[in-house]
């Protein structure tokens, strides 16, 4: 029976039985030098964040505008960086337009919900990031989840629907797997069902294809009128917001019906001049995108080398399984002791016996972190009794 008197009691009992599972969460406080420690784990993949020719576009844009954006898009929030910035992420990914959000969370609740709707199906991949998730349920629109990476299933559902129009929506590269979503057979069966497919390019963006283009340019299916692209501006870019790309036509609906766009205050100032600044450094080092990926890679051949279960990198994300949630948070620490910060994973952020690490490989690691990665993963494998060698 529920004590009544004491309506906090229920979040108490909740948090006993996560504890008791491994699954509490804690804020992570850092200092500016990341307490001392390597940082592989967050998602600053080309190492831009801390950059001085961010910090000066982002400085230049607050002088200019203001430490605020004012409003919404539609009404004083659109100042001329959002602007420049619409154009230049749609220049940059091969779309025909682009429209700036004020998170990449926001810009998959605009295009799914905006998008989706009553009478419009959605096909989502299982291990879809959570803000597609919720904009799917946003949506309103009937959701069908889809195994991971299963283009035919995709293929099978559109052309069983009754709906008469459908959404197919996956990240481009997974966020904690790290691994590449089939987007050129997604997009087959998209069109051949007469169906959107809409990409979230947030952990592809700056580090998958040519240039840091994205997944969906390198799949060469950029700037088709059925391809619609989320992305953020906090990854790669070293800032902070997110866009949606595509068709005129879609930018458009969204402009007039996006809720999470219309309700919403524009980017802050800061973090578009802080963008922009990202996207000239882009441009002016076209090897940072190769520079992340090969980085990547040499961070699986060394967990690999421990003898630790891990996964071939499609961007910067590198995850080292290690099953249960206990095993994970000691292997998390095991890093911090050597000097390396780790990503820590656990349901319901995975599925169930899917704890890993989630170790981010940046452009500008150098020979000195990757001998502390690699003597701390030796140690988690000992940990674990998972060595090769043992
Ligand atoms: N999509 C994916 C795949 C993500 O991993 C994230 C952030 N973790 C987002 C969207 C949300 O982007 P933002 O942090 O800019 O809100």
């Amino acid at each position: 029976m529920t004590d009544v008197t004491d309506p906090l009691a229920r979040f108490r009992a909740a948090a006993a039985v996560r504890a008791e599972a491994g699954l509490r969460r804690a804020l992570a406080p850092r200092t500016a030098d990341h307490d001392g420690l390597i940082d592989l784990a967050s998602n600053d993949y080309l190492g831009l964040n801390g950059d001085p020719r961010l910090a000066a576009g982002a400085v230049a844009a607050v002088r200019e505008w203001g430490t605020g954006s004012t409003g919404s898009r539609l009404v004083t929030g659109t100042t001329a960086l959002h602007a420049e910035l619409d154009r230049r992420l749609a220049a940059l990914t091969g779309c025909a337009a682009g429209l700036v959000f004020s998170s990449g969370f926001l810009a998959n609740l605009g295009a799914v919900a905006g998008l989706g709707g009553p009478g419009v199906l959605v096909v989502s991949d299982q291990v879809n990031h959570a803000s597609i998730v919720d904009a799917c349920r946003l949506s309103r629109s009937r959701v069908v989840v889809t195994p991971h990476r299963d283009a035919a299933a995709v293929a099978e559902v559109l052309a069983a629907r009754e709906e008469e129009h459908a959404l197919v929506v996956t990240d481009a590269v997974f966020s904690v797997d790290g691994d590449l979503a089939p987007l050129a057979d997604l997009h087959r069966a998209a069109r051949a069902n007469g169906a959107l497919l809409v990409v979230d390019e947030a952990h592809a963006l700056g580090v998958v294809g040519p240039g840091g283009r994205g997944a969906a340019h390198a799949a060469g299916i950029a700037g088709e009128p059925d391809v619609v692209l989320t992305l953020t501006l906090s990854k790669s870019l070293a800032a902070q917001g997110g866009a949606v790309l595509g068709a005129p036509e879609v930018i458009e609906h969204l402009v007039d019906t996006g809720r999470a766009f219309i309700f919403d205050t524009g980017l802050n100032p800061a973090a578009a001049g802080a963008a922009l600044a990202a996207l000239d450094v882009l441009a002016a080092e076209p090897d940072l995108p190769g520079r992340a990926r090969a980085n990547a890679r040499r961070v699986r051949d060394l967990a690999r080398a421990a003898g630790l279960a891990t996964a071939d990198p499609a961007a910067a994300v590198v995850p080292v399984f290690l099953g249960e949630p206990h095993a994970a948070l000691d292997a998390q620490r095991i890093c911090r002791d050597h000097g390396a910060r780790v990503g820590c994973f656990r349901p319901p952020s995975v599925p169930k016996g899917r704890a890993c690490l989630r170790v981010t490989a940046r452009a500008t690691l150098g020979e000195a972190d990757f001998t502390t990665l690699a003597d701390a993963l030796r140690a988690v494998a000992r940990s674990t009794g998972r060595s090769l060698h043992t």
